[in-house]
């Protein structure tokens, strides 16, 4: 298996100063065990946690990001100021801005472009809800969201994109989908960057599964062939977050 499994954590709008200190030194736990690690603290914590994780294996990132220049944006945090602070990976288009603050496709990929142009990786979040699975439109949903962003980009831009499918249903849900639901999602967005894009990009990008994951799930997951991490929320709050970057990193050394 030649890509490098990652895990993100997505801290959402959570944590106080003192829980970022003291999460700090539970992540600073975490070892270098051939597997990538992000968070995304709230942009208020984020230089914080930044200080206090210097050195260590896990890299501090942002969940989102505006596709303007500085400027009257008020609110909004430009990618050049994401860039000026030293971060080096955003989340874009996570479910929670395209579903709760409207993001459509197009916006969340002219962000996702902009971030790259800047130098910016991508961690570029995409997955139907529970209606559009039930109406058998999972491929057609997850297919047009990456299909907004592969209009504006070049085959060369997606080294620079880990993709995290997230089922809505599965955010925050505690229903986590079934390693076979995963497996087949991720097996056919594999296919749809064959068809559209490369095979090598196929070949190579990384797809992380997000929704509801944590330390007990996440074993069987991680020996799907085509999951190539988690993005987790929840449990990226706790402790656990640690088991869930071994298991995988585990798992994935054995395949
Ligand atoms: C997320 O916020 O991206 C997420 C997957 O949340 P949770 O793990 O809590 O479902």
């Amino acid at each position: 298996m030649s890509r490098t499994p990652v895990v993100g954590g997505n801290f959402k709008c959570n944590g106080t100063v003192k829980f970022i200190q003291e999460h700090a030194e539970v992540l600073k736990k975490i070892e270098n065990n051939g597997v990538e690690v992000f968070v995304c603290p709230t942009a208020l914590h984020s230089s914080l946690l930044q200080s206090l994780m210097a050195g260590s294996h896990v890299e501090v990132a942002a969940q989102n990001m505006y596709f303007q220049k500085p400027g009257a944006w008020t609110g909004e945090l430009a990618g050049e100021l994401l860039v000026d602070a030293g971060i080096k990976t955003t989340l874009i288009g996570h479910s929670e801005r395209r579903r709760i603050m409207g993001e459509s496709n197009e916006e969340s990929a002219k962000k996702a472009k902009r971030a790259l142009e800047l130098g910016l990786k991508v961690v570029f979040c995409i997955g139907e809800t529970l209606a559009e699975r039930e109406a058998n439109q999972v491929d057609a949903v997850n297919f047009a969201q990456l299909e907004a962003l592969r209009l504006i980009t070049v085959e060369a831009d997606w080294k620079n994109i880990v993709v995290a499918y997230e089922p809505v249903w599965s955010i925050g849900t505690g229903v986590v989908a079934s390693p076979a639901q995963a497996q087949t999602v991720h097996e056919s967005l594999r296919k749809w960057f064959a068809e559209k894009v490369s095979a090598k990009v196929a070949q190579e990008i990384r797809i992380q599964y997000g929704g509801s994951v944590n330390a007990k799930n996440c074993a069987e997951l991680s020996s799907c062939k085509d999951i190539d991490g988690f993005l987790v929320g929840g449990a990226s709050l706790k402790p656990e977050f640690l088991d869930i970057v071994k298991i995988l990193g585990d798992t994935k050394k054995k395949m």
